[in-house]
């Protein structure tokens, strides 16, 4: 059995080592474009910031280890450039080199990831208008921080966008964050993000287990083998204020025609010390698809 695995990040690293774990005997090649195999994105913004350092740390395996640690054939700078499911192989191209040559599979797994959007306005090619996906990425974000940047503006206040605009701040670089929506982390229902703003990713698509609906698979998720769907989970940190989210928002269920309920649940400030208290909510306003109408009960 020979499989071989487009992409040798977060899915395609994971797929790898899942792989070798059910089959000892099976040759498992990994196709990587970039330089670099199973790094931590989700830490990117913090090397930026200067909370992790150094930058090996964003290394969770080298292409090295994943061959010493689980006979995996990795090929980085390699770019898979054409699929022949009939004849059952992959057109792989060394970018270093230029070669091409044909990789044959028995089972090919696709983990290419996504690409940044970059909207097509004028200027949007010019040299200071960078992206944050991959470590090159970064190293070019970091190397202008370090040149001591002034100023920066994040198009896009989403789990990344306020991420990086955090650990610029921290960094000292005047940032503004510009967002087309109507507030910060867009996923999120308006009313959790007032005092806020984070956390999550990719090329799956995968059944919302709450909506029904087709959806992108957002971060790092394994369907399990008894996969009924997929209920996404989102947690951010932005300076000292936490957001999180599981299941569907009511900005998703609204238009889709899903009864539910919204309660607000209130915490208190003990004015002696300050100190945060948990009580039993004050008010409680809920809300169904039935009876549209808001209502609140004090207690
Ligand atoms: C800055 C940042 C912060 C993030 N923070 C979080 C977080 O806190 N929590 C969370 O859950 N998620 C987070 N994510 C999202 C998470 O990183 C992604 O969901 C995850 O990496 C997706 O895994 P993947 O394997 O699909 O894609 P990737 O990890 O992007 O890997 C895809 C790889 O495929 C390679 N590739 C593409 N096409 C080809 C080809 N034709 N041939 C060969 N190779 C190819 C690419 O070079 C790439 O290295 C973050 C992402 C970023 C960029």
């Amino acid at each position: 059995m020979k499989l071989v695995i487009v992409g040798g990040v977060a899915g395609g690293a994971s797929a790898a080592a899942r792989a070798r774990r059910l089959s000892e005997d099976a040759e498992i090649v990994v196709l990587e474009r970039g330089p670099d195999v199973s790094f931590a994105n989700c830490g990117l913004p913090y090397y930026v910031g200067g909370e992790i350092a150094p930058r090996d740390k964003l290394l969770v395996a080298n292409p090295q280890l994943l061959r010493e640690r689980f006979r995996l054939d990795v090929r980085t700078r390699s770019s898979v450039e054409a699929i022949d499911r009939q004849g059952k192989k992959v057109r792989v191209k060394e970018l270093d080199t230029g070669r091409e040559y044909d990789e044959a599979y028995d089972a090919l797994i696709l983990a290419p990831g996504a690409a940044p959007l970059r909207p097509p306005i004028p200027g949007i090619d010019l040299p200071n208008v960078l992206t944050l996906r991959n470590l090159e990425d970064v190293d070019r974000i970091k190397a202008r921080v370090d040149a001591a940047a002034k100023r920066v503006v994040v198009v896009g206040a989403g789990f990344i966008g306020l991420e990086l605009a955090e650990n610029f701040v921290k960094r000292g670089v005047e940032t503004v964050v510009v967002e087309l929506q109507t507030q910060v982390l867009p996923p999120l229902d308006q009313e959790m993000t007032v005092p806020i703003a984070e956390a999550v990713g990719d090329a799956v698509e995968i059944r919302d287990v709450v909506t029904g609906a087709a959806a992108i698979l957002r971060g790092d998720s394994r369907p399990a083998a008894r996969y009924r769907g997929t209920q996404g989970t989102s947690i951010v940190g932005v300076f000292d204020r936490v957001a999180a989210i599981t299941g569907a928002s009511e900005k998703v269920l609204s238009p889709a025609n899903v009864p539910y309920r919204k309660i607000y649940v209130h915490q208190w400030r003990q004015p002696s010390t300050g100190h945060l208290m948990k009580r039993r909510p004050s008010s409680t306003c809920e809300r169904r698809r039935s009876s549209p109408r808001v209502t609140c009960r004090g207690r």
